[in-house]
């Protein structure tokens, strides 16, 4: 097993390497794809691995999946999905899809078999069993080797925190969203876990403290959906800047108006979408995450 770790744009990528060929978990953003393949392609021919055979996603946020319509093109993987999403990838239907709500970018992509939990995989020559993990995204699926005591667990803990928790046209779902990302806190923590393969960041051993802050941090959150708001909209507008690396004002001002989770969320702020915009850019500044040069926004 192999952790590629990638920068924040783009999720880690696990490799597994067997005789029928590689297994993938998660591809990264669809703007660093060919280097994904250049990644997995150089891993391949170093072991003698005949081909990618596959690659599976945690989830289908476009950090996640973004190279799976390159792998594909490129190796003739197959693209196994979360059960959850098969509908919309199937009709690439934007309203099960998030790639639309949240501003971001995908390139459209087949899948050629789902994986639901409770399905048990063979990655590397060990049993791996699926779990699902729903909070951060309802859809998503963490992938744990109980011989190895190793947890690949995607966006649901990561070692210092866990994937934002969006608001979306119905404001109830947010509150299922956050006592199920509770829930499968529960279930990580009943796991026997040496590892934690987080989807972004180095993998740690320290499960429980890692459990402790997301905890926190999850029930501060919950408890100010505001503050989690505007939480949202930072991870959204940085995530945009990583992506174009400088944004006119025009084009922030825009994406504020148009993105719709960034309405979700403005719901729970209560500001004009402008002044949403221009108090984003602040905190990004502020926090040293883009810096404002005539009437652009540079990434930092
Ligand atoms: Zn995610």
């Amino acid at each position: 097993m192999q952790v590629f770790e990638r920068g924040w744009l783009s999720s880690n990528c696990v490799l597994f390497e067997d005789d029928s060929g590689a297994t993938l978990i998660d591809s990264g953003y669809f703007t660093h794809a060919e280097q994904t393949l250049a990644l997995v392609h150089r891993a391949i021919e170093r072991h003698r691995v005949p081909r990618l055979r596959r690659v599976i996603n945690t989830h289908l946020h476009s950090d996640h999946c973004g190279g799976n319509a390159l792998l594909a093109r490129r190796t003739r993987c197959e693209i196994v999905i979360p059960e959850g999403n098969s509908f919309g990838v199937r009709h690439w239907d934007q309203r099960f899809l998030t790639f639309e709500a949240t501003g971001q970018h995908c390139d459209r992509f087949d899948f050629t078999d789902t994986v639901s939990a409770g399905d048990v995989l063979t990655l590397g020559g060990q049993e791996w069993e699926a779990l699902a993990a729903p909070g951060h995204d309802v859809d998503s699926v963490m992938f744990h080797c109980e011989d190895e005591g190793i947890l690949i667990s995607g966006d649901a803990i990561w070692e210092d925190g866990c994937g934002a928790m969006f608001p979306s046209a119905n404001p109830k779902t947010l509150d299922e969203d956050f006592s199920a990302a509770f829930e499968t806190l529960g279930l990580v923590e009943s796991l026997d876990v040496r590892v934690i393969v987080p989807g972004h960041g180095r993998p740690f051993t320290d499960a429980e403290g890692a459990l402790e802050r997301v905890r926190s941090r999850l029930r501060r959150l919950s408890a100010d959906p505001a503050r989690n708001g505007r939480h949202v909209v930072k991870v959204l507008l940085k995530y945009r800047l990583l992506d174009d690396r400088r944004m006119s004002f025009d084009t922030v001002h825009a994406m504020f108006r148009d993105v719709p989770t960034i309405e979700h969320c403005n719901r729970d702020i209560g500001l004009a979408p402008a002044a949403l915009a221009e108090r984003t850019m602040d905190d990004l500044v502020k926090v040293g995450a883009a810096r404002r040069d005539g009437q652009w926004l540079v990434d930092a």
